[in-house]
């Protein structure tokens, strides 16, 4: 598809050509990476960030915020229920820090998880750092990191950051990750405050120009303790941005076939069904929570963020529930990497 193709679907309000694009994206996605769902046990380890996106619940200026850093024996008890449970994988997920204290913590923390056993695939999301340290974390064991670049537009992304964040070095970072050999997951804000469909026509075309492994995009919400307080979604809002998320997952899976795409929680924010459906029209991983439940209010990016108060086991029990109900099996004690990375590189991680 091109720009105009893409955008047409974006815009597009004819139902016959949305649930022609839902199914073609669905075949697309059975054709190429099965309708088995893999399953990332989510850690949020730690809400302390250095940074100020302007959208984010945890950013550092929210002083209304209880921060928390997860003990080592908390993470690893977390990470003993995701190999208890089978999900086969961890994603280690932080605000962003910089302190060699922070990074030689994931360091030990990666080597731990990974010996335990049966070792599970071990994802970073904790943001921008060097080469070296993305480095030192590779050797370590982790072999996905996810670093959204929120927008492929660079006005946008100023507009949407204070001026020290920069566009550039965290498109530099993601052409790190994948110089050292990660697996390598990017995505977007969708709906974000002044975004426009060119632009988000423009992200998909980036993805695939960037050779992307994995996805991760979903709805922009507003949190109340940021400057876009003032844009809470009304429902028929709420129904748009739903849409507008299945169609962005749709038309990535069209586009780039083979790719691991997450379903992610903040679409159930949206729809009570919305990580299920979001299978239906080609994603294929659901991250379900093992954050304790303590320190899951203090990790709210969003308003309205869904499964705060339910168990670890209870998680398990309704995906389980909701996935299997869709016609779609579960990946137990699979890494289920992204077929694309090994089409890209013609080699072998893990069999
Ligand atoms: N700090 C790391 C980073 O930024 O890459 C990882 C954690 S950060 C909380 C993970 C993602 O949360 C961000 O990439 C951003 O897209 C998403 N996020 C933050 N605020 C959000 C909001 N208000 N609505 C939806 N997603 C949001
Ligand atoms: Fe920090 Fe990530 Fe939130 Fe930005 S999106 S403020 S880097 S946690």
């Amino acid at each position: 598809m091109n720009k105009r193709e893409l955008l047409y679907y974006l815009k597009t309000e004819n139902e016959r050509d949305i649930t022609d694009l839902f199914r073609t994206a669905y075949q697309i996605k059975t054709d190429n990476v099965g309708n088995t769902v893999y399953l990332r046990g989510l850690i949020e380890f730690s809400n302390i960030c250095d940074k100020n996106c302007y959208y984010c619940g945890i950013r550092h200026d929210n002083r209304q915020l209880e921060r928390y850093f997860l003990k080592k024996e908390e993470i690893l008890e977390a990470a003993r229920q995701a190999v208890n449970f089978h999900y086969g994988s961890v994603v280690l997920q932080s605000g962003e820090c910089r302190e060699t204290t922070f990074t030689t913590f994931v360091d030990d923390l990666v080597r731990e998880i990974k010996g335990l056993g049966p070792s599970p695939g071990v994802t970073l999301c904790t943001g921008e750092q060097s080469y070296a340290v993305y480095k030192q974390w590779f050797d370590a064991g982790a072999h996905r990191y996810l670093l959204r670049i929120e927008t492929s537009n660079r006005d946008l992304y100023s507009r949407l950051h204070p001026s020290d964040h920069s566009f550039e070095k965290r498109l530099h970072c993601l052409e790190m990750l994948k110089n050292i050999g990660y697996q390598v997951g990017t995505g977007f804000l969708i709906g974000a405050p002044g975004q426009t469909l060119e632009n988000l026509a423009g992200d998909l075309l980036f993805l695939k120009k960037f050779d992307i492994d994995m996805i991760g995009m979903g709805p922009f919400l507003p949190h109340p303790q940021t400057i876009y307080a003032t844009k809470t979604l009304n429902m028929s809002e709420k129904k748009k941005r739903f849409l507008l998320s299945l169609k962005m997952i749709a038309l990535c899976r069209i586009l780039l076939k083979d790719v691991n795409i997450a379903s992610t929680t903040a679409l159930q924010a949206l729809d009570p069904q919305g990580r299920e459906k979001a299978l239906q029209v080609g994603a294929n991983v659901i991250m379900p929570t093992l954050t304790p439940s303590q320190y899951r209010p203090q990790y709210l990016l969003y308003e309205g963020k869904p499964c705060i108060t339910d168990s670890a086991s209870d998680c398990r029990t309704c995906l389980t529930r909701r996935i299997t109900a869709f016609g779609e099996k579960i990946g137990w004690d699979q890494w289920g990497d992204s077929p694309h990375f090994f089409n890209r590189t013609q080699s072998r991680v893990h069999d």
